[in-house]
């Protein structure tokens, strides 16, 4: 049987860990008393028992976000933009209490998580800003006696849906905008990690955000998170959709909507290519590999997933990653010098464990790791350790393309190494997937990084860099990676119309 562990006696402030759901600026159970276990997947243990909501609880958080409505969107940008300040200033107080919530139910390393938290923070600072330079325009008319000026409002209800691998930026990445706009939302919790969806529900009542603004609905996988979508997608009241997940789950929610043809922004899946061309500095490429593959232990849309090295520098280039790698220390997230937690669910180590284990089949070897094991700082032991979700971090070289890991989203720590020959080709190999979120190269070469950099078929580049998010510039994808943009100056746009208005007779 599984043992509990009591969050909130790790927390300064223990009002923050919150196991109900938040409905019109009320905490909230499932209306029918159902829950569900909410578990420590570096440990196995039991953090609480969550509301298990069935559809009717979305429909009326829907409700009460369209009644919010109103009064919201008529505040003034700067009103709107005072409440965004103060929770910035809240998460930041409280960054020690909401790194610790998300490093016990997503698993990442304390200081990621508090890393994660300064991050999703930003966004919040930087839509506070820009919420109040939402300009609209006027526009010369053809016709004498007539003025055109377009304005920008905000759309109205918004459906956020959320993934479990960044538990808090997810969240302020798209709520940050949808309220400086003037929107309402309704949050769709992940199942794996409500608590830090609930956390910031926590800080909006405090700052006073009205009833109603924020509301955050929470269920398990399976019919009542199928249920949530239908609802959220289907309820006339709802104007958007913002979505962060699967591309499967992007598509059903795009036929879903279809009836009620909602705007749309989906950030999906990705396949990272990571390029090492043979005048890179090797030791800031590897560094960069780490930085890109491993944070989250690769549960990243944008992680390296296929690592390209020119031939000429390949076994140099995968010792000194293979090296790098076996200095990390694996383990339970709140473990003092821990750098890489476990993955969120079995799920996503027996993925891992497919991949390595058909590109060895394939002819690959492994440099690094290979399995799924429990490190000793994972507080259970015995029967219980194989509830714990630890794989090793890998490196496996001489992987055959035809690998599964060549073509599928990996989503864990294995660095899987191919080798090239030229430029055109591994152009040619990078962009020869049906998803193009991320992609990153290295080289001196400063000709071929603007070639190279506009022939990747993907939304974002990092050129001699792994690290390729920050709350000032649009992150997003192309082909079903997905469309619409989170962050910088476009960011906001996506949760607002423009409306003309054109005038007559002056
Ligand atoms: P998922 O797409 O199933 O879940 C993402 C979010 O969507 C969660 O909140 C989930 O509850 C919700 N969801 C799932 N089905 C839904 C439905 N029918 N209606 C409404 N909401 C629904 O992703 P996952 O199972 O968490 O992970 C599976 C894979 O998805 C990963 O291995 C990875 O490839 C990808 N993924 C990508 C990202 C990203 O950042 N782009 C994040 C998480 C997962």
């Amino acid at each position: 049987m599984s043992k509990t562990q009591d969050l909130s006696a790790l927390l300064s402030d223990a009002d923050l860990f919150r196991s109900q759901g938040y409905i019109n600026g009320k905490w909230v159970g499932a209306t029918d008393g159902a829950t569900f276990p909410l578990t420590n997947p570096a440990t196995g243990a039991k953090l609480a028992d969550m509301p298990h909501m069935p559809r009717g609880q979305v429909a009326e958080a829907i409700d009460a976000a369209k009644a919010a409505l109103p009064a919201w969107s008529a505040l003034t940008a700067y009103q709107r933009s005072a409440y965004l300040l103060k929770l910035h200033g809240l998460m930041e107080q409280h960054v020690q209490d909401l790194g610790t919530i998300l490093c016990v139910e997503n698993g990442k390393p304390l200081t990621e998580a508090k890393g994660e938290i300064a991050y999703g923070a930003s966004f919040l600072q930087w839509n506070a800003a820009e919420g109040l330079r939402t300009y609209g325009q006027t526009i010369p008319s053809p016709f004498p006696g007539t003025r055109n000026m377009v304005i920008k409002q905000p759309i109205g209800v918004c459906g956020l849906i959320t993934p479990w691998n960044f538990p808090n930026a997810m969240i302020t990445r798209k709520m940050a905008p949808a309220l400086a706009a003037g929107c309402t939302v309704v949050i769709k919790a992940p199942a794996e990690t409500p608590l830090s969806a609930l956390a910031m529900a926590v800080l909006c009542e405090r700052v006073g955000i009205p009833a109603g603004v924020v509301n955050v609905v929470c269920m398990d996988k399976g019919d009542r998170e199928a249920a949530a979508g239908l609802e959220l997608c289907e309820n006339p009241k709802v104007s958007k959709i913002s979505f962060t997940g699967s591309t499967p789950v992007g598509r059903l929610l795009m036929q879903q909507s279809s009836s009620t043809l909602k705007k749309l922004s989906f950030e999906l899946g990705g396949n990272a290519a990571f390029i090492i061309f043979d005048d890179a500095d090797l030791e800031t490429a590897v560094n960069g590999v780490i930085a890109s593959k491993f944070r989250a232990a690769g549960q990243t849309c944008v992680c390296a997933n296929r690592i390209f090295v020119h031939s000429k520098v390949y076994t140099q280039f995968a010792n000194l990653l293979a090296e790098k790698v076996k200095a990390f220390k694996v383990g339970d997230g709140m473990t003092e010098g821990v750098t890489i937690g476990p993955l969120v669910n079995q799920r996503g180590v027996e993925k891992v464990e497919r991949h390595v284990k058909d590109a060895v089949s394939k002819g690959a070897k492994i440099l690094v790791g290979g399995e799924r094991f429990t490190p000793s700082s994972a507080s259970n032991s015995g029967s219980e350790a194989k509830e714990t979700c630890f794989f090793q971090p890998t490196v496996i070289i001489d992987v055959d393309p035809s690998s599964y890991v060549a073509s599928e989203e990996t989503f864990g720590p294995l660095a899987p190494l191919f080798k090239f020959e030229t430029d055109e080709e591994v152009i040619q190999r990078a962009n020869s997937t049906e998803v193009g979120l991320a992609a990153y190269f290295f080289t001196k070469d400063l000709g071929r990084s603007n070639r190279v950099a506009e022939a990747l078929e993907v939304g974002m580049v990092g050129v001699n860099t792994g690290v390729i998010a920050q709350a000032c510039i649009p992150f997003g994808g192309v082909k079903q990676s997905g469309f619409g943009r989170e962050g910088g100056p476009g960011g906001i746009n996506e949760f607002q119309i423009e409306k003309l208005i054109t005038i007559g007779g002056i």
